[in-house]
């Protein structure tokens, strides 16, 4: 398999030389040249082990890992062990357990890693990848990114204890939640840094930025990033569809339809992926919060990126973008695979502009891919949190309420709704507070984790010192 650049400037690579980067050169996403057509395999596949799952899917795109030591990493990602934090204990070995609320509508729990998010179902892959590709070269990598609260945490959680890797994570001082201040300043390992900005998140992000910038300084301490555009998250994100397909049917001539909780599109994003290699998937509901530019983009066919200024603080953190940085992928597809059209288009949304294929020739084509879209405010977060504690006895968090509020919108007779659940409630304590007057259930092994030593360094929002943090540790 080869992957090659969205606005089609660099030559086709491997995916072991693509692993490590972020952008592709020519400033476009890195995509596989084709999707693999697994129609064929589905009836193997319905009752393998999530680990074997993902090793069968991996090793149609990672095909310069050979087979055994792709294994072992699948095997060593993906164990009762690490997602243990189920709903119910005994489907921890299911790694991504289907509740059903009700017949033909689930929750997919993605949340049941060890920072309480679904961001660890990739990223801890990519932790193990990182590790094999940088022991193979003898390689060492310092990742610098900054972070508002689950991402961060996601990478430190999959990047700990590991010798090759450093990690340096940027937060806004004070601007997290304390628990998940706790999750990660608690982390006393060697190689994990964390860096409290007097500033905003953008500050934050801003010195990231001018850090990487810097050609000389990024050759020289080896800086690298696992930012959501990283081609193996959303790699490692397919999977889950197809283990939630199998899930929730019984036989492999089923369709079924995703809800999916959206921000960054690298959700969604993946689930577009299984569709595209052949998972009968009937429609994938995407679901924002009061920042919709994508509701917008399914219902309109206009992208309208916002400005900073523009984006809201919601009780739905996680989603509050201004524009989807892995949305270039999917219109690359949409547009036909033609990097000149999306080289066009991205002119238009780089100078701060927008794009409309309302009644273009593409118009037909988002029609056939089955999406549909709504958007969530935060009084639906707190009816939709206490309907389903209310009705069906779960708790919910604030993005996985979005996904349900959206989806019952667009629930189709006969079809399966899947709404996929993106993080637990503990996470987001004060707005479950506020929709159910009482404390969201909490892991035994995290009660206390706010009173645990924390160790981080305060800066000012200043790229020197930031580097100078860099240096000193390397
Ligand atoms: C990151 C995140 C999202 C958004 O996912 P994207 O891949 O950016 O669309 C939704 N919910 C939670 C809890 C998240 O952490």
């Amino acid at each position: 398999m080869k992957y090659i650049s969205t606005r089609g400037g660099t030559e086709p690579q491997e995916f072991c030389d693509i692993l490590l980067g972020g952008l592709a050169p020519d400033g476009g996403l890195y995509l596989p040249d084709v999707y693999p057509q697994v129609a064929d395999h589905l009836d193997d596949w319905r009752s393998l082990s999530y680990a074997e799952l993902a090793f069968q899917i991996l090793s149609l795109y990672a095909t310069d890992i050979p087979a055994e030591d792709l294994r072992t990493i699948c095997d060593k990602t993906y164990t009762a062990q690490t997602y243990r934090w189920s709903r119910d204990p005994a489907k921890a070995a299911d790694i991504v357990p289907l509740t059903s609320l009700e017949p033909g509508f689930h929750l997919l729990e993605l949340s049941n890693g060890p920072t309480l998010a679904f961001k660890d179902m990739a990223m801890q892959l990519l932790g193990n990848l990182f590790e094999y590709v940088l022991e193979r070269r003898k390689e060492t990598i310092n990742i610098l990114g900054a972070t508002s609260g689950d991402t961060g945490s996601a990478a430190e959680y999959a990047m700990r204890g590991k010798h090759n890797v450093r990690v340096f994570m940027l937060s806004p001082e004070g601007k997290m939640s304390s628990f998940q201040r706790a999750q990660m300043y608690s982390l006393q390992d060697a190689n994990i840094f964390n860096i409290a900005v007097r500033g905003m998140f953008d500050d934050a992000q801003d010195i990231v930025k001018a850090v990487s910038n810097d050609a000389d300084f990024k050759a020289k301490y080896k800086i690298g990033a696992v930012n959501s555009i990283n081609w193996a998250r959303v790699m490692a994100q397919v999977v889950y569809y197809f283990k939630g397909y199998f899930e929730a049917t019984r036989s492999n001539r089923e369709e079924v339809a995703f809800a999916v909780p959206s921000g960054n599109f690298g959700n969604i994003c993946a689930g577009h992926i299984a569709r595209m290699m052949g998972l009968p998937v009937a429609r994938l509901v995407l679901a924002t919060n009061e920042n919709d530019v994508l509701d917008e983009f399914f219902r309109t066919g206009i992208y309208r990126p916002r400005t900073t200024a523009e984006t809201r603080v919601t009780s739905s953190p996680s989603m509050d973008i201004s524009k989807a940085s892995n949305f270039e992928r999917f219109i690359f597809d949409l547009v036909g695979r033609d990097a000149a059209i999306v080289r066009q288009l991205w002119r238009q949304v780089d100078r701060g502009g927008s794009f409309s294929l309302a009644d273009g020739p593409f118009a037909a084509r988002l029609m056939s891919y089955g999406f549909a879209s709504g958007r969530s405010s935060h009084a639906d977060r707190l009816a939709t949190i206490r309907d389903v504690w209310e009705r069906y006895g779960q708790m919910i968090d604030t993005h996985t309420a979005d996904g349900v509020k959206v989806a019952r919108e667009h629930r189709v007779a006969g079809v399966p709704m899947i709404v996929l659940e993106t993080a637990q409630p503990v996470k987001f304590a004060e707005t479950i507070r506020e929709a159910l007057g009482r404390e969201p259930a909490r892991p035994v092994e995290l009660e206390g984790i706010e009173d645990l030593p924390q160790k981080v360094e305060v800066v000012d929002a200043a790229v020197n010192q930031v580097k100078d943090i860099i240096v000193r540790h390397c």
